[in-house]
């Protein structure tokens, strides 16, 4: 077989060459890193489980008509999407205070908030991904007003859809971090969800419990990651057909 060509590699997928031209392989891996790469260990399972919760949310967007870079799935651990020139961004949605809004604010984690807090990140791993405005991002030419505006329309989208998904299955959606990709169709673009969406890159909590069912898990030693991906990918009925082992026995009444 031919050897494919790596266009990128993130800390936790890989972008290959796709098939056709505008198309990218996006290979999950079972790498996860927190506090920009300080803490890093390998989880077995997490990228087969990602590849197919992120499957899921972006074909959900899609039939609710909110455009995504997702075209399929092509096995348990990559998918086609369409190429994409990723604005430098990290578009945060809100519902509850948690992380680093907490302590930036000083919000008790788990405020509901009055509204969605929409809030962005300059994506740039040497500088720890820092908060910027609208100001910035106009004044260095990151993203114009038009786009701005079509961006967070997209956020609250994805938010309400995330939100619904979530809470029928029993989980709140805290807060996500969605990127946005430029497609150009001839002289025209136009702007769509892009990288992925899955339990790395939001606060999923238990609505009763309130465990941690997302990242906070392996950023603060919480438990088992892929216990904690398995039971969202369980509730959300995508659970893979040769699920990751458990972390521990359970007892079998
Ligand atoms: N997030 C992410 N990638 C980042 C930073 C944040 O996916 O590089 C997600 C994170 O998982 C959470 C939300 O964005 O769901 C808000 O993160 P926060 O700003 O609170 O940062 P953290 O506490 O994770 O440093």
């Amino acid at each position: 077989m031919a050897r494919r060509k790596k266009i990128y590699e993130g800390k936790a997928k890989t972008l290959y060459e796709g098939p056709e031209p505008g198309t990218i392989v996006q290979y999950f891996k079972d790498d996860a890193t927190a506090f920009n790469a300080e803490k890093k260990d390998v989880i077995e399972g997490k990228g087969v489980l990602n590849n197919l919760l992120s499957e899921y949310f972006m074909k959900g967007l899609g039939q609710i008509g909110v455009p995504t870079h997702f075209l399929k799935r092509l096995n348990m651990r990559e998918q086609l999407v369409r190429s994409c020139e990723i604005i430098p961004l990290e578009v945060i949605v809100r519902n509850y205070a948690a992380g680093s809004m907490s302590k930036r604010l000083g919000i008790d984690e788990g405020t509901q908030l009055p509204r969605p807090i929409v809030e962005y990140c300059y994506k740039d791993d040497a500088l720890g991904d820092p908060l910027v405005t609208e100001e910035h991002i106009a004044a260095f030419g990151w993203a114009s007003q038009q786009d701005m505006d079509d961006i967070l329309s997209l956020a609250l989208r994805v938010n309400d859809f995330m939100s619904g998904v979530m809470l029928a299955v029993g989980i709140r959606l805290v807060d996500f971090k969605i990127e946005i990709g430029r497609v150009y169709d001839g002289d025209f673009q136009r702007l769509v969800v892009a990288d992925e969406i899955s339990p790395d890159s939001c606060r999923l909590w238990d609505i009763e419990t309130g465990e941690k069912l997302d990242k906070d898990v392996f950023r603060r030693d919480l438990g088992s990651l892929t216990d904690a991906y398995s039971e969202v990918a369980r509730r959300l009925g995508v659970m893979p057909n040769n699920p990751p082992a458990p972390s521990k026995p359970t007892l079998v009444n």
